[in-house]
């Protein structure tokens, strides 16, 4: 069994929904993550809710592919874990570079009988739906394009487990910057209250 995550139309962009684009949703005292390496604002990519809690996901996009954005610990991304039940009010975006997409994507739970994810997407596909909106996959295992760099918890130093996994988008205008075609993903540590992003094409 394979839980896509599925195109569920545009939503608002402060909704409290699985979502890809927007705006951030944080707690009170919240800063805008800057990149380690270019110092520049990240751009923020997604709000997740999820087992663990509520994922909020940045990249840096002011240099691509110079500031090391796939690595889960160059500090060119950022994934913060909230608990479920904290308070979130919206964040207006920082106002310098580019912090926000420019499309907000809904995302659907859509459970597939297949047992990996590509023949989940083929399966989708085949039943008369467009392949491009398919769009991830939550919980289970992930499929990986490369070789496992699951990371380990900045906090207790176990492997996280892994949350879901992020297509790039429908299309170019849609898309986060994942390498072309790669994918995006969220591991996370309920325990420590601490969540990974990392991306790999
Ligand atoms: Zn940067
Ligand atoms: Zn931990």
């Amino acid at each position: 069994m394979v839980t896509l995550l599925t195109y569920a139309g545009d939503v608002p962009a402060n909704a409290p929904v699985l979502r890809t684009g927007g705006v951030p949703l944080a707690p009170a005292g919240f800063e805008w993550p800057h990149c380690a390496k270019c110092g520049g604002p990240m751009m923020f990519l997604a709000h997740l809710p999820v087992d663990a809690g509520v994922v909020s996901v940045f990249m840096c996009q002011n240099q691509p592919g110079l500031c090391e954005e796939w690595d889960p610990a160059a500090g060119s991304n950022r994934a913060h874990l909230y608990p479920a039940d904290a308070a979130l009010p919206p964040v207006s975006a920082h106002p310098d570079g580019p912090t926000l997409l420019p499309v907000v994507n809904g995302l659907r739970p859509t459970e597939s009988a297949a047992d990996e994810y590509p023949d989940a997407v083929t399966a989708w596909s085949e039943a008369g739906n467009e392949r491009r909106d398919a769009l991830g996959q939550l919980g289970g295992e992930p499929c990986r394009l490369q070789a496992d760099e699951d990371p380990a918890c900045p906090g207790c130093g176990r492997t996280m487990d892994f949350a879901l996994m992020l297509e790039a988008g429908r299309d170019y205008r849609s898309g986060m910057n994942f390498g072309g075609d790669g994918w995006g993903y969220v591991f996370t540590c309920a325990g420590c209250e601490r969540a990974a992003f990392l991306w790999q094409c």
